[in-house]
């Protein structure tokens, strides 16, 4: 779904949906292809990581201990900040996952995966901190890992191929 906003933002839903805010390509004239091949397949990864039933389950666990007598005796706040602190390190994976995922996609589309990098690295211009607590993993730090040789050349590899015309597979 394409929703007009100044929202900059992209996000998968559930059952295959993805909201994507015009505002997050309004700001990306120079490459904006790129932009939204990079931001679109991330979040196609998440879809096909199964995120969203993977957040569902934390979910559940978080509710079992929340009831469980084991709360009583250690105390909602110390518990609080340890489930904080696993659903942040979770969800930063998540995150890094779906940049994997989103590169090889995009590059299995036809955008050269190159760019994957480069547009995180743009975003973090705009600044974005990574802390314990932190959802997100840094755009630095993301471009950093979708730069590195193996990625790129994995990613790489896949784009020449359908550059060139020829099959391929992801499971060889
Ligand atoms: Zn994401």
């Amino acid at each position: 779904m394409l929703v007009d906003s100044d929202f900059h933002n992209a996000e998968y839903l559930s059952d295959g949906k993805i909201v994507f805010y015009t505002g997050h390509a309004d700001s990306f004239d120079a490459f904006i292809d790129a932009v939204i091949a990079t931001s679109l397949s991330h979040e196609v990864g998440h879809g096909l990581a199964h995120h969203k039933a993977e957040l569902f389950m934390r979910g559940l666990w978080l509710h079992v201990l929340l009831v469980s007598p084991f709360l009583r005796h250690v105390g909602m706040l110390p518990i609080g900040l340890l489930l904080a602190l696993i659903y942040s390190f979770l969800s930063r994976r998540d995150e890094l996952e779906a940049d994997h995922i989103g590169m090889m996609l995009m590059a299995a589309a036809g955008y050269n995966p190159r760019y994957a990098p480069m547009v995180r690295w743009w975003h973090s211009l705009y600044g974005s901190d990574e802390n314990a607590f932190s959802t997100h993993p840094s755009c630095e730090r993301r471009a950093k890992i979708l730069a590195q040789d193996e990625m790129v050349k994995q990613a790489m590899d896949v784009y020449k191929k359908v550059k060139a015309g020829q099959r391929f597979s992801f499971f060889n």
